[in-house]
C-alpha cells in the first residue's frame, strides 16, 4: 500500500493549488466548484523515487459558504485515513477562527499522527516575518511555502517522505 498524505485546512488557503503543485499537474480544480473535484481528490504522486497518494480535501464545498462543522467533519475523516497530514494555513489572510479550530482538533485528537504544519502564500520578506507569528497555533516548526511559485515545497516533501 502506498502511504496516504492528507492535505487539510480551511477553504482558500491554497490546498488544491498545493495538490497540483505536488503532483505537477492540473488534476484538482482550484476554484472550488461544488461537486467537481469529488471523484478526483486522491491522486498518486512520486517524490525522490518514493510513491504516495495525496488527498485534497474540501474542494467539493462551496468556497465561501462552508459550515464550520462540515469542514471539521471532512477534516476528521481525511485525517483518520491518512498516514500523515499537511495542515495548510494562509499568511495573506492571517490566522482565522477556523485555523485555530483545526489546530486544536489536530493537537487533541491526533497526537500520534505526523502533522506537517505549513504557511502558504509566503512570497515576500514581509510575509515571511508575518508567517513567524503562526507558531501561536502551537505548531512550532512551520514550513513556509508558496504553492503558487513552488518555493518551500521541496523541503517539506523531503521531510514528509523521510518520515513515512
Ligand atoms: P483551497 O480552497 O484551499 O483548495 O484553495 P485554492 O487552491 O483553491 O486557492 C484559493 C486561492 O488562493 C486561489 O485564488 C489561488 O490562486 C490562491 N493561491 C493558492 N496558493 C497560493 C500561493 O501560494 N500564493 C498566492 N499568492 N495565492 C495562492
Ligand atoms: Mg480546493
Amino acid at each position: 500500500m502506498k502511504p496516504l498524505i492528507a492535505l487539510v485546512g480551511r477553504p482558500n488557503v491554497g490546498k488544491s493549488t498545493l495538490f497540483n503543485r505536488i503532483l505537477r499537474q492540473k488534476s484538482a480544480i482550484v476554484d472550488s466548484t461544488p461537486g467537481v473535484t469529488r471523484d478526483r481528490h486522491i491522486m498518486p504522486g512520486e517524490w525522490q523515487g518514493k510513491q504516495f497518494l495525496l488527498m485534497d480535501t474540501g474542494g467539493y464545498c462551496a468556497a465561501n459558504d462552508v459550515i464550520s462543522s462540515s469542514m471539521i467533519e471532512q477534516t476528521l475523516t481525511a485525517i483518520r485515513d491518512a498516514d500523515c497530514v499537511i495542515f495548510l494555513t494562509d499568511v495573506r489572510s492571517g490566522l482565522t477562527y477556523d485555523d485555530l479550530e483545526i489546530s486544536k482538533l489536530l493537537q487533541r485528537t491526533f497526537q500520534n499522527k505526523q502533522i506537517f504544519f505549513a504557511v502558504n502564500k509566503v512570497e515576500s520578506p514581509q510575509l515571511t516575518i508575518d508567517a513567524e507569528s503562526f507558531v501561536s497555533t502551537g505548531f512550532t516548526n512551520p514550513y513556509f511555502l508558496s504553492a503558487k511559485d513552488g518555493s518551500g515545497v521541496a523541503d517539506m516533501l523531503d521531510d514528509i517522505l523521510e518520515s513515512l
